[in-house]
C-alpha cells in the first residue's frame, strides 16, 4: 500500500466533477453489485450529497451510495467487493453526520455507506448497577441523550455539538469538557459491533477480540465500520450551572484551568477559549448569561485585548440543594484568579447545555453561514510546551479577531487508555487547542480560505521547527511519512492490524493512509 496522493488536488473542488456523471453500464462491477440481495439499496445517481462535508473544500464524487437498513446489508457488499479481490479497485467510505472536514468520510469512485438509514439496531437502554444504551453506530449523540433521558440516565462523556454519529466521534475519540473526568467518549464504551474490511461481522470487547476493539477505536475507520455500540451510562443530571470568566494573562489562567483539573469535587465540565480583539465582548454574553456585579461588568471594556475565557459548568441531581451547588460553587471560583469583574453566571437544563452549539448552527445557518468552508486545525500540545505554544501562536502569528471560536484547554489523559488508536503527546496533561475557523466562500482576505489555510500553516511549521510534540487531533496528512511521524510508536501496531481487518485497505480511503491495492 502507499499513501494516495492520486486524489489531492485534481478532485479537491466540486467543479472539477463533471455535472452528468453516470454510471458506465459497461461497467461489470457496479452491474454485479445491483445484484446484490439487500434489505435496503444502493443508488448511483445523484450522489453529490455524499461528495460534501463540513469543511466543504474537498469533493470526492462516489459512483454509489448504500442506504443499509441492516448489519447484513454493509457485510454483504463489503464482503463482495473483497472477493473480488485486487481485480477491482472499488473502496467504502462509511458516512455518519459527514461533518469531516477533509473529505474523510467520501470514497472517490467507492461506495459511500449512509450510517443513519442503518435501522438496527432499535436504541435499547440498560437500567441497574452499570448503566448502558446499546445503540447503532449511525445514531446521532442527541438522539441518545432525549432516549436515554427518558430513563433519567445519560452518557458521561460528550463533544461540544450533538449532531454527531456514534460511529463518526469513536474513529477519533470524542472530547469535550468532561474529558478530563471520564475520559473521551472511546473510553466510555463497552462492546462494539464491527464490520471489517473483509466484510466479517465482530462484536469486540475488552474481554473478546479485543485487538479490534482498541484498534477500531480512534481508528480513523481503518480497521471496521463500526455498527453498533454499547455506550456506558450514568444518572443524568437535572440542571447546570454554567459560568465564563475571563483573564488577560494566559499563565495565572492555565494555572487555574490545570489546578481544577486536578482538584477533588471540582467542576463537571471545564474548558476555555481565546478571544483576539474583540469588542463589545461581555455584552454578547448578555443573552445567556447574567454578570454577578452588573455595575462593574459595565466598566469592563475587553477592546483591542487577547482575553482568554474560563468555561466551567457544575452540574446538580434531582435533591440537590441550590444552596450547598452555590456554595460549593462559590469556593472553587474563590480559589481561581480571573478578573473579578467578568463572572458571568447561568443556569440551564442539562439538554440546553450540552446542546450549546446547536443554537449557534440555528443562528449562522438564517445568516447563510454554516454551509461555508471550514479550515479547521485541532492540535495536542504538551502541558510543559503551552506557555511557549500561547506567546508565538498568539502573540505573533494569530494577532487578529478569528471568525470562529478558538478553544483551549487541558485535559488529564494518564487515566486516559493507551490502548486505542488515539495518539496524543507523551505528558500526562495536555491541552486541546482548537482553531474553529469559518471562510468567507470567495474572499481574498484575512477571512478568505487561502489566508487562513496559509496561517495554520504558519501554526504547524512553527510547532514543527521548534519540536513541542504536539500531536493533530482530527489528523490530516497527505504522505505515508508523515502519518508514520503521527503515529510514531503505534504506528506498527496500526499498520498490523490494516493487514488483519482491512488487507486489501477497502475502508476509509478519505483519511488517505492507505490505497487500495491493485
Ligand atoms: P463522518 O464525518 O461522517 O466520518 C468521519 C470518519 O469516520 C470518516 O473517515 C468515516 O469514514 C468514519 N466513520 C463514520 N462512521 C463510521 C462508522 N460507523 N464506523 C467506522 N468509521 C466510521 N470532535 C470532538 O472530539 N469534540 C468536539 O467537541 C467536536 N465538535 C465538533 C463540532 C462540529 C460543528 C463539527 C463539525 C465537528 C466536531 N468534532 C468534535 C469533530 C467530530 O467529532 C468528527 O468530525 C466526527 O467524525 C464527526 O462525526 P460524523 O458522524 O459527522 O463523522
Amino acid at each position: 500500500c502507499i499513501p494516495d496522493r492520486t486524489n489531492l488536488c485534481s478532485n479537491r473542488i466540486l467543479a472539477a466533477i463533471p455535472p452528468d456523471h453516470h454510471v458506465d453500464s459497461s461497467d461489470n462491477t457496479l452491474l454485479s453489485l445491483e445484484t446484490l440481495s439487500l434489505g435496503g439499496y444502493l443508488s448511483f445517481h445523484d450522489n453529490y450529497h455524499a461528495a460534501k462535508d463540513f469543511g466543504n473544500t474537498y469533493h470526492f464524487l462516489p459512483l454509489a451510495v448504500l442506504h443499509p437498513k441492516s448489519v447484513s446489508d454493509i457485510s454483504s457488499t463489503i464482503k463482495y467487493i473483497f472477493e473480488m479481490g485486487s481485480g477491482s479497485d472499488l473502496t467504502v467510505a462509511a458516512r455518519g453526520h459527514a461533518h469531516s472536514l477533509q473529505g474523510q468520510a467520501q470514497a472517490h469512485q467507492g461506495i459511500v455507506i449512509n450510517m443513519e438509514s442503518l435501522e438496527e439496531p432499535e436504541m435499547q437502554v440498560y437500567t441497574g448497577e452499570l448503566p448502558y444504551a446499546d445503540v447503532s453506530g449511525g445514531h446521532l449523540w442527541i438522539d441518545i441523550l432525549h432516549e436515554t433521558l427518558r430513563h433519567g440516565l445519560a452518557p458521561k462523556s460528550w463533544t461540544d455539538y450533538l449532531y454527531l454519529t456514534v460511529g463518526g466521534t469513536l474513529s477519533y475519540a470524542g472530547i469535550s469538557g468532561q474529558a478530563f473526568k471520564h475520559g473521551p467518549q472511546i473510553d466510555n464504551v463497552y462492546q462494539l459491533e464491527v464490520v471489517t474490511g473483509k466484510g466479517e461481522v465482530v462484536t469486540c470487547s475488552e474481554n473478546q477480540n479485543a485487538d479490534l476493539f482498541h484498534g477500531v477505536l480512534g481508528g480513523l475507520g481503518q480497521f471496521g465500520i463500526i455498527t453498533r455500540a454499547r455506550i456506558s451510562l450514568e444518572p443524568a443530571p437535572k440542571m447546570v450551572k454554567w459560568i465564563r470568566v475571563l483573564y488577560s494573562d494566559f499563565s495565572l489562567f492555565s494555572k487555574d484551568q490545570e489546578y481544577l483539573l486536578s482538584s477533588q469535587n471540582s467542576f463537571d465540565y471545564i474548558e476555555g477559549f481565546v478571544m483576539i480583539n474583540r469588542t463589545g465582548l461581555l455584552n454578547n454574553w448578555r443573552s445567556s448569561f447574567n454578570p454577578k456585579d452588573p455595575h462593574q461588568a459595565s466598566q469592563f471594556s475587553s477592546d483591542g485585548r487577547t482575553l482568554y475565557c474560563l468555561e466551567i459548568a457544575k452540574y446538580f441531581y434531582q435533591g440537590d440543594h441550590t444552596d450547598i451547588i452555590n456554595q460549593k460553587t462559590e469556593r472553587l471560583l474563590s480559589e481561581l484568579s480571573y478578573i473579578p469583574s467578568t463572572l458571568f453566571l447561568s443556569e440551564v437544563s442539562y439538554v440546553e447545555f450540552l446542546d450549546r452549539v446547536h443554537v449557534s448552527e440555528k443562528k449562522l445557518r438564517a445568516k447563510g453561514l454554516w454551509e461555508v468552508p471550514h479550515p479547521w486545525l485541532n492540535l495536542f500540545v504538551p502541558k510543559s510546551k503551552i506557555i511557549k505554544f500561547n506567546e508565538e501562536v498568539f502573540g505573533n502569528i494569530l494577532t487578529d479577531a478569528t471568525s470562529g471560536p478558538i478553544l483551549i484547554y487541558p485535559v488529564n489523559t494518564s487515566k486516559w487508555s493507551n490502548k486505542t488508536s488515539l495518539v496524543t503527546p507523551d505528558e500526562d496533561i495536555i491541552y486541546l487547542v482548537a482553531f474553529l475557523s469559518s471562510a468567507v466562500p470567495s474572499s481574498t482576505g484575512k477571512d478568505g480560505l487561502q489566508h487562513i489555510l496559509n496561517r495554520n500553516q504558519k501554526i504547524l511549521d512553527y510547532c514543527a521547527t521548534n519540536p513541542l510534540g504536539i500531536k493533530q487531533y482530527l489528523p490530516h496528512y497527505s504522505t505515508r511519512e508523515e502519518w508514520k511521524a503521527h503515529f510514531g510508536p503505534k504506528w506498527q501496531a496500526f499498520l498490523q492490524r490494516k493487514s488483519a481487518y482491512d488487507p486489501l485497505a477497502i475502508l476509509a480511503p478519505g483519511q488517505r493512509i492507505f490505497k487500495k491495492a491493485k
